[in-house]
């Protein structure tokens, strides 16, 4: 790692990582460090809904003309890990129907294109979909993977010359004349940068007091749920204003349901009440979701600028601080936005610091795709085509299943285990989707920890963490899965439900 930079970036969400590639791209010398993996914040905590706005379009209408732009850039430039698969927005049986005129005009000014469909054509499309649902409208909404978005813009940012490191947490921040002093890794490391970024959403209170700076930051907590399959074809969003359990997203081989917003902190699980409110609400639109199979659930921190009010009254869009203002003039804090707005998040904040360093060159990440690679099988969006993908790279290394709910192969386990990014099993789990299927990781984390070449240790601490996500669904099919699992690790001394160690 350099000792010196221009700039140093802090937080690898889709955020700071944007950012990483933006100014890398304009030929600025820079580091970007994250305490975690990539994507392990609210990056990797959200619906992975690239919104077409249409959710924003009556109670946010800045956040939605973003979105509306951003997402067709992205459509373009991240199309390795978006599924276009539109979306629905369902007027529920009792539900105001004045609303989707509303809707309607709203997306016409946010410039959203959405056009109303029979509801017969609607059952059609989603035959899951409740028989008495009184208007549809189709929008453009797509599905986005977040870890594949960042992990993405980590190879484009070291293409161009980054220096991008994770498992590199930041513990002090000390001002020296013009320059900053970072401490790295309990003081193991330091970097002297220009220009500081802080980058890190609902850590950026914490980030900004390391240089005495006051962000004041409220946590709002949203819960979502992980079901098996793909119960939908498309994005659906119940047509009302932003609310519970409103939303369903296909991914990959699930379908997630979200979401919940609600004062919290830091590392809070779901609860009970929260999954069973989630699915009361969404079985308005989707009755099937009561005895649909529930995997597991997780929690999202939104940070949120404004305290005064909560929760879903507050914009979606950001601000980018200059705490010159503060008297700290070189360090920028970035807060709020959407995964879907990172790049514009990351192109308003580059123009910033290329002010201060005295630079010129201009933002040019809206017209490059940030995979760089000449695989032809990055055009397509499917399990098949990513597995192909990781295949290709494989050459000798065998293909014998590895985790059979999501179809990893070993040979992409040691592949992706031997990189130098991935230090523990959850790394090795966001690269692969190995342990994310339905058994969660009770039949494949043995061939997980063996490419890792990890012991007994670390595989109890993977499962106990995973654990926490799985208990709030225990209901029906999975907990007779995690009886099951509990024998099994039992097996091997472990007991997975007890705390992390
Ligand atoms: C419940 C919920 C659902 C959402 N759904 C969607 C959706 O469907 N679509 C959408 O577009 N948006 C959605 N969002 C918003 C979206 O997830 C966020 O806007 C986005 O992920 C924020 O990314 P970030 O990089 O700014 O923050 P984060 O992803 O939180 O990244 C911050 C990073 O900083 C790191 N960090 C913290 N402290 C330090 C330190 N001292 N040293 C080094 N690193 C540090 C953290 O480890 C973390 O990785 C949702 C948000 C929530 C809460």
């Amino acid at each position: 790692m350099p000792s010196k930079v221009e700039v140093l970036v802090i937080g690898g969400g889709a955020t700071g990582t944007g950012i990483a590639r933006d100014l890398a791209m304009r030929g600025v010398d820079i580091v970007l460090v994250e305490a975690g993996d990539f994507a392990t914040g609210t990056t990797g905590a959200n619906h992975g809904m690239l919104h077409s706005g249409a959710r924003y379009a009556l109670t946010d209408p800045i956040s939605a003309k973003e979105c509306a732009a951003e997402s067709k850039i992205l459509k373009h430039i991240a199309h390795f890990c978006i599924e276009d698969t539109g979306g629905l927005f369902v007027l529920a049986k009792d539900d105001n129907e004045g609303y989707a005129d509303e809707f309607l005009n709203a997306c016409r000014l946010a410039n959203i294109d959405t056009h109303e469909i029979d509801v017969d054509k609607a059952l059609t499309l989603e035959p899951g979909l409740d028989s008495n649902i009184r208007a549809v409208v189709e929008v453009p909404d797509a599905s986005i993977d977040p870890f594949f978005l960042t992990l993405g813009n980590v190879e484009a940012a070291r293409f161009y010359g980054a220096t991008v490191l994770n498992h590199s947490p930041v513990c002090g921040i000390r001002s020296s004349g013009s320059r900053f002093e970072v401490t790295i890794n309990s003081g193991k490391k330091s970097i002297l940068a220009d220009v500081v970024v802080n980058a890190t959403g609902a850590w950026a209170g914490r980030t900004a007091a390391m240089l005495g700076i006051d962000v004041p930051i409220c946590m709002d907590k949203g819960t979502m749920v992980v079901f098996n399959g793909r119960l939908v074809n498309r994005l659906i969003n119940r047509m009302r204003p932003p609310s519970d359990g409103d939303i369903l997203v296909p991914h990959r081989t699930s379908t997630i349901l979200g979401t919940t917003s609600s004062p919290g902190s830091l590392g809070e699980v779901a609860s009970y009440s929260e999954v069973e409110s989630l699915i009361n609400e969404a079985a308005a639109i989707f009755p099937n979701i009561r005895t649909a199979r529930a995997i597991r659930s997780y929690t999202g921190i939104r940070p949120l600028l404004n305290c005064k009010e909560m929760g879903r009254s507050i914009t979606r869009s950001f601000q980018v601080i200059d705490h010159a203002y503060d008297g700290v003039d070189g360090m920028l804090s970035i807060i709020g936005g959407k995964l879907t707005t990172f790049r514009l998040m990351a192109e308003k904040a580059s123009d910033v610091i290329m002010k201060k360093l005295g630079r010129t060159a201009r933002c040019s990440t809206a017209n490059e795709e940030i995979i760089l690679s000449d695989d032809e099988a990055s055009d397509i969006f499917d399990v098949e085509a990513m597995r192909y993908r990781q295949g290709r790279k494989i050459n000798n290394l065998s293909l014998d299943m590895a985790c059979g709910c999501e179809a990893v192969s070993s040979g992409e386990l040691f592949i992706q285990a031997s990189s130098p990014d991935v230090v523990n099993i959850d790394d090795l789990m966001r690269r692969t989707r190995a342990g994310m299927g339905y058994c969660q990781a009770g039949l494949c984390v043995l061939n997980m920890a063996s490419a890792m070449g990890v012991g007994v240790s670390e595989l109890r601490h993977y499962m106990s963490e995973r654990w926490k996500g799985i208990e709030p669904v225990l209901y029906g099919e999975q907990l007779r899965q995690e009886a099951f699992k509990a024998h099994l690790m039992r097996v091997y001394g472990i007991d997975h439900t007890e705390p992390p160690q």
